[in-house]
């Protein structure tokens, strides 16, 4: 079995706040900000203090924000963990753009330009770490939508049939938690059937993929005008690595580690009127993903709680393996500084809090 890496610690997660730069068109029509950054980890939101694990001022450079969530995690899911970062926040806060960046669907030439967000960035550190590692290993990346509950492949061909997503039957599980606490964390994880997983051998591959969902995503004819607002995406990639063990020479480990970014639906659409276009169903699914969402992080985080509800969401169940166990978390709540979006800010920071 793995040995369990000193520094990682049983859960970890971390909730970071970022605000973005009021835009060209707000500062000429004199737009005021409501934010006040105190310190690294405090913010004032109109008369309200927050604290975070790391507040990013809206000047804060793509490089920074990679440096500090990102490019720690990178080396643990080499050893085989599964990491996750979550961005959070209404829409037009900078979600995608901390994410992918500024040029979704044109990612060719992202090595020069600053714009680029953590996933390419990601996908190069990989890369300059693989090298080093001697280890037999295998890089693969998986990209999904769900929308309305449904899951969809954002890079299989022309199908669009949802996918279904299959669970460890119990009694599997009960085999699993009764073995040694290394299976313990595979109880639970959870399977999508016939999710397209594209093996990688460097990292413009990585980023040709992401662009190819991305646009596939943009373009579905199914899409209904702003559903991209309204979906969850989750960008996956994972590692696999074998070596052989301690022990004897002619076994071999095979470790899995996943690198997961999750750019989540808008926030606004959380329990508020405003969006009376939506379908009830959506909204109530949306709200059940995004508060779900919220619980399991709080309850990660929160050791005394031993019930942690993966599988009252279908984003949940689908990250299951990733959250709990030996895994890390990022939140990064995405806000706007502007005082129209004063309400929806204290709500996403709120938010962000109680996950905390
Ligand atoms: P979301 O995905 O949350 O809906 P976007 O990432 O699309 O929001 O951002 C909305 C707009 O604001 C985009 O034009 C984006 O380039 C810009 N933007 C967001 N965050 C930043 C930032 N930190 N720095 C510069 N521009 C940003
Ligand atoms: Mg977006």
């Amino acid at each position: 079995l793995p040995p369990k890496k000193k520094g990682v610690e049983k859960q970890n997660v971390k909730v970071v706040v970022r605000s973005r730069p009021l835009s060209k068109q707000e500062v000429e029509s004199n737009v005021k900000s409501i934010l006040k950054y105190l310190s690294q980890k405090d913010i004032l939101a109109k008369d309200r203090k927050f604290q975070f694990d790391r507040v990013f001022k809206p000047e804060t450079s793509q490089i920074e924000v990679y440096q500090h969530v990102v490019a720690p995690m990178i080396p643990d899911v080499l050893s085989g963990y599964n990491c996750t970062v979550f961005a959070y926040g209404q829409t037009g806060s900078g979600k995608t753009y901390t994410m992918t960046g500024n040029k979704c669907d044109n990612l060719i030439n992202w090595k020069e330009d600053n714009d680029s967000g953590i996933i390419p960035r990601a996908a190069a550190h990989v890369f300059e770490l693989l090298p080093a590692d001697t280890r037999e290993k295998t890089v693969k990346v998986s990209y999904l939508e769900l929308y309305n509950e449904e899951i969809r492949d954002l890079l299989c061909g022309d199908d669009d049939t949802p996918l279904k997503i299959y669970s460890m039957s119990s009694e599997m599980n009960r085999i699993l938690s009764s073995s040694s606490s290394i299976y313990n964390d595979m109880k639970g994880s959870t399977l999508i059937q016939g999710l397209t997983e594209v093996i990688i051998h460097n990292s413009e591959e990585i980023c040709k993929q992401l662009q190819r969902g991305n646009i596939k995503r943009q373009t579905a004819p199914t899409l209904m005008n702003h559903q991209s607002s309204r979906s969850h995406t989750v960008f996956t990639i994972t590692i696999f690595t074998k070596e052989p063990t301690s022990t004897s020479t002619s076994e071999e480990v095979l470790k899995i580690g996943k690198m997961n970014f999750v750019d989540l639906a808008g926030s606004e659409n959380i329990a508020r009127s405003g969006c009376k276009e939506m379908r009830a169903v959506e909204l109530a699914n949306i709200n059940r993903s995004l508060l779900t969402l919220g619980r399991v992080i709080h309850a990660l985080a929160d050791k005394s709680k031993r019930h942690v509800p993966y599988r009252d969401s279908k984003l949940t169940r689908i990250l299951q393996d990733s959250l709990g166990g030996h895994t890390k978390t990022c939140i990064i709540a995405t806000i706007s500084a502007a005082s129209y979006c004063a309400d929806e800010t204290l709500s996403t920071l709120e938010y962000a809090c109680r996950a905390r």
